[in-house]
């Protein structure tokens, strides 16, 4: 499904729905979708697996960025092992940084952390990881993303030579989403791979 996301290019939901596991989950994004649009996800919020889509990969003739389960949890519980080959996980505050140790064991050209909704600040191990991305809360009641956690994330990529891409602000993406929104310090979209604009500070 193509996607106003910024940072990929496409979607892909082996699955929808989720159960809210931690702190990051309150506001969440799939929850509020998944509601709203009741034709498109008739079963709610409930977790649902979509078989018919599994492969839907291999007909992809052109490279692109894929969010994997954008509606979804990869690792719900009742995931099926057969589709667990790639892996994708969110840090939201340090009490769940060491999701990137099972991360770094999956044997992909790129691992990323996907630091959103960001709620505290994150001290990482950035080891064997090639890419961060980092965004505030943006549905009704988010908690603000202070953004020295953005700066300081920032520059522990510097620090080891690794991407990092701030997607939002926080608050209505409309609003605080843009690239020129962000202080000049902040306007920075990096890929890990080919860096499609950044700011020189
Ligand atoms: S989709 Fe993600 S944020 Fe939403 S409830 Fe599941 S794990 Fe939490």
């Amino acid at each position: 499904m193509a996607t106003k996301i910024q940072w990929t290019d496409q979607t892909w939901n082996p699955s929808t729905g989720c159960d809210k596991v931690s702190a990051g989950c309150k506001h969440c994004y799939a929850e509020v979708v998944t509601r709203r649009w009741p034709k498109t996800f008739p079963d709610g919020f409930d977790f649902k697996l979509h078989p018919e889509r599994f492969r839907d990969p291999y007909t992809w003739r052109k490279p692109r960025r894929v969010f994997v389960n954008s509606m979804s949890d990869l690792f719900h519980e009742q995931m099926s092992l057969d589709i667990l080959q790639e892996l994708f996980v969110s840090i939201e505050n340090q009490n769940y940084a060491a999701r990137a140790d099972f991360l770094r064991q999956v044997p992909a050209a790129v691992r990323f952390i996907s630091a959103e909704p960001l709620i505290g600040p994150l001290e990482l191990d950035l080891h064997n990881i090639h890419w961060v991305i980092v965004g505030g809360e943006s549905q009704l009641g988010c908690r603000a993303m202070d953004i020295q956690w953005a700066r300081a994330i920032r520059d522990q990529c510097r620090e080891v030579g690794v991407a990092y891409f701030l997607k939002q602000l926080g608050g209505h993406p409309n609003e605080r989403g843009q690239l020129t929104d962000f202080p000049i310090d902040l306007q920075i979209r990096e890929w890990p791979v080919r860096i499609a604009q950044r700011e020189l500070f």
